[in-house]
């Protein structure tokens, strides 16, 4: 835990300061990064405006204040979920959500993002629409990587709950698609993931990778959280995703973002469980990195950074720390697996 910016980049190895102030990471070699996990602003359902727009600066509302960083933990805080406590911790987590959703809708834009991957040596990122049943995000990734081939690598998202859900999955890889992304929004699997099974099928067979956003900031165990919080949290669980994979054939590719964020270990068994799984690696921290590597190996983790949640140089450095020393490490994490994963 830091008193400053100031101080935590002087602590931290890989972390400088720039001259607007952004975190940026002072790479120790010629590096070669794809990132695995980046929004723009028109991707996300029921809220979005035109990335070539001009945009705001990110003021990055997911990271805790700079006193209360501590970057030993995955997402860096082991205070998050202090403030949710009792039912008026849903209204305050709520809250807090669509701040978060704001800041991402207006920093989200073509320039900040090339601005923000020039600055920290990433040459590409895959971009990850969130549709609903109502609003899908497919085709503004679609075009958004069309508009910049060699930087944007686009995945689609179909809600199970889509009326017009039939066929789109194989449309979109037809379209380009290198994978499919879901974040269910909350509460929508409570009646289980039946719906999602036939989807992940259609997946399979369009042989496109999927990503889940897996893991939840909110102590499930926490006995201050409220129950109705904790349902509403089911979602992300990463169990509910080992029953996912239960039910399809053991070569799906599925990809665990973020690798569970707490539940990174639970991640780790089902790496093993599981061989055509992978773990993206935003929001963990440089110890929960290396012990993923000592567990699974270094062939089936990606880099992300969850842009524009969080600052790309975090997780970067995390990587660069927990690589030390190995350079195939380093290499198959920043974006060897990514071109195997996606043919690219
Ligand atoms: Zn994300």
């Amino acid at each position: 835990m830091y008193k400053s910016y100031q101080e935590l980049v002087q602590t931290e190895k890989y972390l400088r300061l720039n001259e607007q102030g952004q975190l940026v990471i002072e790479p120790p070699s010629e590096l070669k990064i794809i990132d695995f996990h980046t929004h723009l602003s028109n991707l996300f359902a029921g809220k979005s405006k035109d990335p070539a727009c001009k945009g705001k600066k990110s003021t990055y509302p997911t990271l805790p204040p700079v006193e209360q960083m501590d970057l030993s933990q995955p997402y860096w805080t082991n205070r998050l979920h202090k403030p949710y406590k009792g039912i008026t911790g849903i209204f305050k987590f709520s809250a807090h959500g669509l701040k978060i959703l704001n800041d991402m809708v207006d920093a989200g834009t073509f320039d900040n993002c090339f601005e923000t991957m020039d600055a920290n040596h990433i040459q590409k990122a895959v971009i990850l629409p969130i549709s609903s049943a109502k609003d899908d995000r497919s085709l503004a990734a679609l075009q958004a990587a069309a508009r910049y081939p060699n930087r944007l690598i686009a995945f689609c998202s179909v809600h199970p709950n889509d009326p017009e859900r039939q066929g789109k999955v194989q449309k979109y890889k037809d379209m380009g698609a290198k994978g499919f992304k879901l974040k269910i929004p909350d509460m929508e699997l409570n009646r289980g993931i039946g719906s999602l099974v036939a989807l992940m099928q259609e997946c399979y067979e369009a042989k496109l990778p999927v990503l889940f956003h897996t893991g939840s900031n909110v102590q499930e165990d926490d006995p201050d959280v409220a129950k109705p919080m904790k349902r509403l949290l089911r979602c992300t669980r990463t169990e509910l995703y080992g029953d996912l994979l239960a039910q399809l054939p053991p070569d799906f590719t599925f990809v665990f973002g973020h690798s569970g964020i707490g539940e990174y270990k639970l991640v780790a068994e089902y790496l093993k469980q599981y061989p055509a799984t992978y773990a993206e690696i935003s929001a963990q921290s440089a110890e929960s990195i290396k012990y993923l590597i000592d567990e699974v190996g270094s062939d089936r983790l990606l880099f992300g950074t969850d842009w524009p949640a969080l600052p790309q140089a975090l997780t970067l450095s995390r990587v660069l720390l927990a690589t030390q020393g190995d350079e195939t490490a380093r290499d198959n994490i920043l974006y060897k697996n990514a071109e195997r994963l996606l043919y690219i």
